[in-house]
């Protein structure tokens, strides 16, 4: 599986997936949540709502992933994913990266060969992004998908970017 770090923004990749760092209610919110509603249109609102209605009444909990239409965007599917809370008390760890194994999981039912992520968890939930970084790809070198090719790692500012470069070469 081939790993791209692309610096730009998730809602205008031409991908199979794109995944959304979501919130539990899966009803919207800020940073990139909001840009794929926002770009996506309300066609991917209404699936999760449906969701929430069938299968998460409790919410999606943190970790987990599951898909919906992509709306308008490029690409053909949302994988909407649960970041942790960055603590400093606790070891989440695991749980960032579950959020990028399930969401390939999730990808290769799909049958999606190229699915892009953003730096789940590194905006309002506060995880510094060399931390976020180096857990995001060795979640997804650890990652066996029959389907899924390309994993692209879109980084929405400079410093991102150069951050997930070094984690990248230093991991392998
Ligand atoms: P979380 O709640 O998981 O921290 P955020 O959306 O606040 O989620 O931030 C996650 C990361 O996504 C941050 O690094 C933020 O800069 C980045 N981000 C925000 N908007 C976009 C976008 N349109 N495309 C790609 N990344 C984005």
């Amino acid at each position: 599986m081939k790993i791209v770090l692309v610096e730009g923004d998730i809602t205008e990749q031409r991908v199979d997936a794109i995944v959304n760092a979501a919130n539990s209610s899966l009803m919207g919110g800020g940073g990139v949540d909001g840009a794929i509603h926002r770009r996506g249109g309300p066609e991917i609102l209404e699936e999760c709502r449906a969701l929430r209605a069938s299968r998460y009444g409790r919410g999606l909990p943190t970790g987990q992933a599951v898909a919906t239409t992509a709306g308008r965007l490029p690409a053909r599917w949302v994988i909407h994913t649960v970041g942790p809370v960055h603590s400093r008390s606790e070891d989440r760890s695991h749980l960032l990266a579950s959020c990028y194994r399930e969401s390939l999981v999730v990808a290769d039912t799909l049958g999606a060969g190229t699915v892009a992520f953003p730096a789940i968890s590194t905006g309002i939930y506060r995880w510094p992004v060399e931390d976020a970084a180096r857990i995001a790809i060795t979640a997804v070198r650890q990652a066996a998908p029959a389907v899924v090719e390309e994993v692209r790692f879109v980084l929405f500012s400079t410093a991102a970017y150069a951050v997930f470069e070094t984690a990248l070469q230093d991991i392998g």
